[in-house]
């Protein structure tokens, strides 16, 4: 279940949100001031920040803005008594995710909560299934440098990645020899042809069911190689 932190310094407020939470099935943890809740913010981790604008010392969107500095991308929701326009701005170029103006009701704060958790964590599992492409027999992630193969882990040299990335990025196009050698080797040193070639050949192995005949990498005679993708 979601892990919840709650920063607000008004107590009958935060045993409220923390016992409705709770309820509902949520691991909730509390800071009832603004510098206990940034410590808990950058040393623990959570799936959701329910963060109190008006906050003694440092404000709920001076909080935002600097663990958004620091590199925390937890969704945040703006606890805020000021329903001007002005302040909802504020909060969203802070970095917070929505907002939510007291007084507010307990089903529309759980509709709030839910909705935004369904979105981040919809999201992480989108990224995570795209950063996988299939090419062939080949699932392979061009940013870990990882590829699997019927499940299995396949080793792929670092240019064999890159030959491949390159391919890809121009799928169902002809890429050119010299294409080919700029964004792979660069201009410093030029393999030979055959030195592509040797790549191409290792990597229909790991793609092709036929690697005689293959079906997604094409030689394109005199000019360069093909992708083709659906
Ligand atoms: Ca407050």
């Amino acid at each position: 279940m979601a892990k919840i932190l709650i920063v607000e310094d008004e107590q009958h407020m935060l045993s409220g949100l923390k016992d409705n939470l709770e309820f509902e099935g949520y691991e909730v943890d509390t800071a009832n001031n603004g510098h206990t809740g940034l410590d808990k913010i950058m040393h623990s981790s959570y799936d959701l920040i329910l963060l109190d604008v008006m906050l003694p010392k440092i404000s709920g969107f001076d909080i935002c803005k600097k663990v958004r500095k620091e590199g925390v991308i937890t969704p945040i929701i703006f606890l805020t008594a000021k329903s001007e326009e002005i302040d909802k701005v504020i909060g969203l170029e802070s970095g917070g995710d929505d907002y939510i103006t007291k007084p507010f009701s307990l089903r529309e704060m759980l509709a709030r909560v839910k909705a935004v958790l369904r979105r981040t964590q919809d999201n992480d599992s989108q990224s995570e299934k795209t950063k996988y492409i299939q090419i062939g027999n080949l699932s392979v992630n061009f940013d870990t440098y990882n590829a699997f193969s019927n499940e299995k882990p396949e080793k792929l040299s670092s240019k064999e990645f890159d030959i491949l990335h390159c391919l890809w990025r121009r799928k169902n196009g002809t890429v050119t020899r010299d294409a080919l050698l700029d964004d792979v080797w660069g201009y410093d040193y030029q393999p030979t042809p055959r030195t592509i070639d040797n790549f191409i050949l290792k990597l229909r192995q790991k793609v092709e069911n036929d690697p005689n005949n293959p079906k997604y990498i094409i030689t394109i005679h005199g000019i360069g190689y093909k992708l083709i993708l659906d």
